[in-house]
C-alpha cells in the first residue's frame, strides 16, 4: 500500500517552505542591519552637524546688543524653551539664541518695542512632540547605544539555548512508565539507560558505546517523551535544542551553537543530548551559497563533536526526524548516528494506554470509556490524545460539569478530530476497510501455500508509505529461492489486490507497490534466471542495456513481454480463486482487522482451526 504518498509530497513542501523561511529571516537581518547602519550614519552626522549650528547661534550679549541697536526684525519663542529663533534685518537666514532668563527676556524685548523699536515678537505655545523630540535628541545617541549593547547580548544568547533541565528533576519526572505503548522500542532504550548508568563496565569490557541514536516518526510520536525517560531513568542531566534553532538568522552561528551545547554537555556527562527536529541542520549537503552554506557548517560542527568524543565522556546524541530521507548520509555513518529506531504511531492498545496515562490527574466520570475513544482515533499519535482528554477538561470546566462526562469528551474528540481531518491526518473509514480486505488478501493467499513463510503480523495502521502491512516470518537464511516460490510470491503480492477486487468489487491505488515489486519478480525469473520455457535459459540485461532486447529481435522481446504477463495474469488468477474459496475468511479477518487494527500471529490462525 502506499496510501501516505501524498504526505510525503506535503512534507517536502513543508521543508522548501521551512527553507524559504530560512531565508527570509536571512534577508530580514541585513535589512535591519542595514537601517541600523543608516541611522547611525545619520546621528553621526548630526552630532558632526552640531558645531556648525553653533555658529549659526548668536551669543546672548550679542543679542541684547542687536535687539538695543535695532538690527533684529523679529523673535520668537516658545514657552518651556530656552532657546529663541531670531531673525535679523538684511540676514536671510534665522538665527539661535540661548537666553538664560525668558521671562526677563520677553521684558526686556517689549520695553525696546515700548520704546518704539520694531521688533515682532512671537509667542509659540508649549508644544508637546517638539519638547519630547527635543529631549530625545538629548537621549538618542545614548539610547541607541542600549539597543545596540542588547542586541549584542541577544544575539550572544542565541548560542546558549541549550537548556540544561536538572538532573533530578528529570528523575522524579519522567520514566519510561510515563510512555505508554512503544514496548520494543522502550526494551532497545534500556541498552542505553545501562550505558549512561554504568559507562565504565562497558569501556572495562572494550565495548565502544554508541553515540547517536535517530529516532524516526511523525510529530507526535513521543521521540521527545522518550529521550526525556532514557535521561530520567539513568538519572542523567537531559540537554535539548531543535534543530530549526540553530539556523535561526545571524550566520555563523549555528556552528558555534553546536560548539557551545557540546560544552556544556561535556560538563555535565554522563548525559543526553537531545537534538529536535535534526533534518533542520542535518540535511543533504549541497553546494549552494547562503543559508546552505550556513547549514554546512552546522552540520560540520555537529560531525566533528560527535566524531571527538573521547571513550571516557560518555554523552549520546538522540536526534528526532520525520524526514529520514533527507538526512545527510555522513550523519548516519558509524560513530555517528549509526542506530536507527522508528517510533510508529501507537495501535489500539497502545492508543489506550496512552489515553489512561494523560486521564490520571483529570476529573473524569465513573462510566467513562476510554476504550471506545481509542477505537475511534486511528492515525492519531500520542500528543493528539493528550490534547483531546485536555479539551475534555476545558470543555467540562466552560460546561460547569463537576468531572468530565462522555459528552465533554465526544465533544472534545470532535473538535480535534474535524481540526485535523482538515490536515487529512485521519484515516477515513472506507481507506481503513480497504486497507483491511488488502491486508488480510495477502495473509490468506500466503496462509494457503505451500512454500511461503507464516504470518507474524497485520495491521492497518499506517507505517512509512503504506497504509498497512502483513509481516512474515522469515526463519531460514536461503542461499536460493525456487521457481514455485517466485511464483508463489507473485500470488501473494497480488492478493492484496485480488481481495480488494472480490470483497468491494472495486480496485485501488494502495496496491501499486505491491504490482511493481511483482513485475520485477516476474521480469527477473524471465530475463535473469532463466525460468520461462519460452524464452529459455538466457540472462538480458533489460533495465540497464535496453539495446539488448533490440540485438535480439523483435520476436524475441515480444516472447518476454508475453511471459511476463502471462506470469503475472497466472498468479492474479491464482490469488482471486484462492479468495473465493475462502471468502468467510476473507470477510471475517478483515472485520476483525478494522475492530482490532493489528492481528499477531495467533488471533490470525485462530480462523483457521475451526
Ligand atoms: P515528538 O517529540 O515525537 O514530536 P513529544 O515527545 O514531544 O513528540 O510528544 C508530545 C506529547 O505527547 C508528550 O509530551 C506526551 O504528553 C504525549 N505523548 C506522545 N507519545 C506518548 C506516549 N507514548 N505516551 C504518553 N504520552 C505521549
Ligand atoms: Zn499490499
Amino acid at each position: 500500500m502506499s496510501h501516505e504518498k501524498d504526505k510525503i509530497e506535503d512534507e517536502k513542501e513543508q521543508n522548501a517552505k521551512n527553507k524559504k523561511k530560512n531565508k527570509k529571516y536571512t534577508i530580514i537581518t541585513i535589512i535591519l542591519t542595514i537601517l541600523f547602519l543608516i541611522l547611525a550614519g545619520i546621528l553621526a552626522y548630526m552630532v558632526l552637524q552640531g558645531d556648525k549650528v553653533e555658529k549659526k547661534e548668536i551669543a546672548y550679549t550679542d543679542l541684547i546688543k542687536q535687539i538695543t541697536d535695532g538690527e533684529v526684525e523679529k523673535v520668537e519663542m516658545t514657552v518651556g524653551s530656552t532657546t529663541v529663533k531670531v531673525k535679523l534685518k538684511d540676514v536671510e537666514e534665522e538665527k539661535t539664541a540661548i537666553v538664560p532668563n525668558t521671562q526677563a527676556f520677553i521684558e526686556l524685548v517689549q520695553d525696546k518695542v515700548a520704546e518704539g523699536n520694531n521688533i515682532e515678537l512671537i509667542q509659540n505655545p508649549q508644544n508637546v512632540v517638539l519638547v519630547i523630540l527635543d529631549g530625545l535628541y538629548g537621549i538618542l545617541p545614548m539610547l541607541m547605544i542600549v539597543v545596540l549593547f542588547v542586541l549584542i547580548l541577544k544575539m550572544q544568547g542565541l548560542g546558549e539555548k541549550g537548556k540544561v533541565y536538572d538532573s533530578e528533576a528529570v528523575r522524579e519526572k519522567i520514566k519510561f512508565d510515563d510512555v505508554a505503548g512503544l514496548d520494543e522500542e522502550k526494551h532497545e532504550m534500556m541498552e542505553i539507560v545501562q550505558f549512561l548508568k554504568e559507562p565504565k563496565k562497558f569501556n572495562e569490557m572494550g565495548a565502544k558505546i554508541p553515540r547517536g541514536v535517530l529516532l524516526y516518526g511523525k510529530p507526535g510520536t513521543g521521540k521527545t517523551l522518550i529521550a526525556k525517560a532514557i535521561a530520567g531513568e539513568a538519572g542523567v542531566p537531559f540537554i535539548s535544542m531543535s534543530g530549526s534553532e540553530f539556523i535561526e538568522m545571524f550566520a555563523g552561528l549555528g556552528a558555534s551553537r553546536v560548539r557551545k551545547l557540546f560544552e556544556k554537555a561535556r560538563k555535565v556527562a554522563p548525559c543526553i543530548v537531545f537534538i529536535d527536529e535534526i533534518d533542520a541542520i542535518g540535511s543533504r549537503r549541497s553546494n549552494g551559497g547562503g543559508a546552505e552554506t550556513e547549514n554546512n557548517q552546522t552540520l560540520n560542527q555537529l560531525l566533528v563533536e560527535m566524531d571527538g568524543f573521547d571513550t571516557e565522556e560518555t554523552i549520546i546524541v538522540l536526534a528526532a526526524t520525520n524526514r529520514p530521507e533527507m538526512l545527510d548520509k555522513a550523519l548516519l555513518r558509524p560513530g555517528r548516528f549509526d542506530r536507527q529506531i522508528t517510533i510508529p504511531a501507537p495501535d489500539l492498545r497502545g492508543r489506550e494506554q496512552i489515553l489512561e496515562i494523560h486521564a490520571k490527574g483529570k476529573k473524569f466520570a465513573q462510566d467513562i470509556d476510554l476504550k471506545s475513544i481509542a477505537e475511534d482515533t486511528a492515525g492519531f499519535t500520542g500528543a493528539e490524545l493528550a490534547n483531546i482528554l485536555n479539551e475534555a477538561a476545558i470543555i467540562a470546566t466552560t460546561r460547569e460539569h463537576e468531572e468530565i462526562q462522555e459528552v465533554d469528551l465526544e465533544e472534545a474528540v470532535k473538535k480535534v478530530t474535524v481540526g485535523l481531518q482538515k490536515t487529512s491526518r485521519v484515516i477515513s473509514d472506507k481507506d481503513k476497510k480497504l486497507t483491511a480486505y488488502h491486508e488480510a488478501g495477502h495473509a490468506i493467499v500466503s496462509r494457503y501455500l505451500e512454500t511461503q513463510e507464516p504470518v507474524k503480523e497485520i495491521s492497518i495502521i499506517p507505517r512509512g508509505v503504506a497504509g498497512g502491512y502483513t509481516m512474515y516470518k522469515t526463519n531460514e537464511d536461503k542461499n536460493y529461492i525456487a521457481k514455485t516460490e517466485m511464483l508463489e510470491r507473485l500470488v501473494v503480492l497480488l492478493g492484496g489486490r485480488a481481495a480488494e477486487k472480490i470483497a468491494l468489487n472495486d480496485i485501488s491505488t494502495g496496491a501499486s507497490n505491491d504490482i511493481e515489486v511483482a513485475t520485477k519478480i516476474a521480469k527477473d525469473m524471465v530475463t535473469v534466471y532463466g525460468m520461462s520455457d519460452v524464452v529459455g535459459t538466457i540472462f538480458i540485461n533489460v533495465e540497464k542495456e535496453p539495446y539488448e532486447l533490440e540485438l535480439l529481435g523483435d520476436k524475441f522481446s515480444n516472447a518476454i513481454g508475453a511471459e511476463v504477463k502471462l506470469l503475472l495474469d497466472n498468479a492474479y488468477q491464482k490469488a482471486q480463486s484462492i479468495l473465493r474459496e475462502h471468502m468467510d475468511k476473507l470477510q471475517a479477518i478483515a472485520e476483525e482487522l478494522l475492530k482490532k487494527e493489528v492481528l499477531t500471529a495467533e488471533d490470525f490462525e485462530r480462523f483457521f482451526e475451526l
